[in-house]
């Protein structure tokens, strides 16, 4: 049983108990917004619904951050290095300090701020537009000339390097945690979360009425937001199905030497180099390193989930080449993810097309889990009608273009 639904009942029947009388049933009523999907998009919009005073309930398959979904896992990068595109640095400069807010609040770590290095062969255009636009938004930032980067960062083989961008004012964030801490604070402001698979049923003039939950419940709505992260291919195949790519994403924890510390937290960045990111061991999980191989896709319910041999000999192998200290040091776990991305790698805020009340929320694109935090809180202005930025209206808008 739910645990609100619990102090209610167990509220209910002891208030009536003590005046002699049997509890009556009320009719639970219909909440204004549902939103299915309690992972980084969802969670955030349904807390920033409910703490504008709305009625919302969330639900989810599997539960927030479960081990299936795109949220899954233990951390998250937080960068504002996005080259040209603008929005998303100044968002996550903001996302930054929001993050460390809700820290202070819920008085709970979810984030280790850890500064970070790109490695490169040469001062690219990316790298050039990056430092543009963190010059202009006045986030501290720095191009590393390889001498330098040479007495910072020991712990790396820098052949091939020539040059470095360090952005001290970004870190990591506690993933799996972050969504629980979110569907805690939610609740605890007297929203309901329920765990159980939501199905649209009916529909009439264009909206959606109803959706059935694997409990054999029936909820009726106002509004719903679908946060459905991978599984958004399956629940709208018609309308996102063209839309969105899965990709299959595999994880690596390395141990660190046991007399070195020079890979772990607060001594080493998260770092780019060599076409795989990294982060360092934070809370002793052993040095992540995640590879942009495309690995195919990967079904959310179904998918296998484990790494392949042949991954594992090429994690070794870049492991001892780009941070010499890790060879012959073991692998101390891995992880499979889905990754949902659109054709242009901007999230999707927009209306289904046929229903007006449902809007469809996803294609975090590798990078939305940090944006959440600011997401959440677009997306329940422009689902309850408050005015938004409408240059992020258009971003973020359903796209012509498949793949
Ligand atoms: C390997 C990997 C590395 C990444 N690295 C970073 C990074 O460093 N920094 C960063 O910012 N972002 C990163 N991302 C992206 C980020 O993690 C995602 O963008 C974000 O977590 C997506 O959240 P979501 O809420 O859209 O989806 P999800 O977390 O997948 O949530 C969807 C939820 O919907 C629920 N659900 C689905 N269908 C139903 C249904 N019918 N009924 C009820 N519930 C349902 C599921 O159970 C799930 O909990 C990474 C992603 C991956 C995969």
């Amino acid at each position: 049983m739910e645990r609100r639904t619990f102090l209610q009942l167990t509220g209910a029947s002891l208030g009536a108990a003590a005046f002699g009388r049997a509890p009556a049933i009320q009719p639970e009523p219909a909440p204004e917004i549902v939103v299915v999907g309690a992972g980084a998009f969802g969670g955030w919009t349904a807390l920033y619904l409910r703490e504008m005073g709305h009625s919302v309930r969330l639900i989810d398959a599997y539960g927030p951050g479960n081990a299936r979904s795109s949220s899954a896992g233990e951390t998250r990068q937080i960068r504002a290095s996005y080259g040209d595109r603008e929005i998303y640095s100044r968002w996550a400069v903001e996302a930054l300090a929001r993050w460390k807010r809700r820290e202070a609040e819920w008085e709970r770590r979810l984030l280790y701020q850890t500064g970070q290095i790109t490695l490169s062969r040469e001062w690219t255009a990316t790298l050039h537009a990056t430092k543009t636009v963190l010059d202009h938004l006045g986030v501290e930032n720095e191009r590393v000339e390889r001498a330098e980067l040479e007495y910072r960062y020991p712990q790396f083989n820098l052949d091939g390097v020539s040059v470095g961008h360090w952005v001290p004012s970004t870190g990591v964030l506690k993933c799996r945690e972050g969504c629980l801490a979110v569907a805690d604070a939610f609740e605890r402001r007297g929203g309901r979360f329920t765990m159980a698979l939501a199905a649209p049923n009916q529909r009439a003039g264009g909206r959606l009425r109803t959706l059935t939950l694997s409990t054999g419940e029936t909820v009726s709505a106002q509004s719903f937001v679908f946060a459905c992260g991978p599984w958004h291919v399956k629940m709208f195949p018609e309308v996102l199905g063209p839309k969105l790519r899965l990709n299959r994403r595999a994880i690596f924890f390395v141990g660190t030497p046991k007399e070195d510390n020079r890979l772990s937290f607060p001594n080493c960045p998260t770092f780019v180099t060599r076409g795989v990111y990294g982060f360092p061991s934070i809370e002793g999980k052993g040095l992540k390193l995640g590879p942009y191989w495309d690995t195919g896709p990967l079904d959310p319910d179904t998918g296998d989930r484990t790494v392949t041999p042949d991954e594992v000999r090429r994690i070794h192998e870049f492991a001892a080449e780009a941070l010499p200290s890790l060879a012959g040091q073991p692998l101390l776990e891995t992880r499979v993810s889905p990754r949902t991305n659109s054709v242009d790698a901007h999230f999707i805020v927009d209306r289904h097309p046929e229903l007006e009340n449902v809007w469809l929320l996803g294609a975090g694109s590798g990078h939305g889990y940090k944006h959440g935090i600011m997401l959440g809180d677009y997306v329940a202005h422009r689902v309850t009608g408050r005015a938004t930025d409408p240059m992020l209206d258009a971003t973020f808008r359903l796209k012509e273009e498949t793949f």
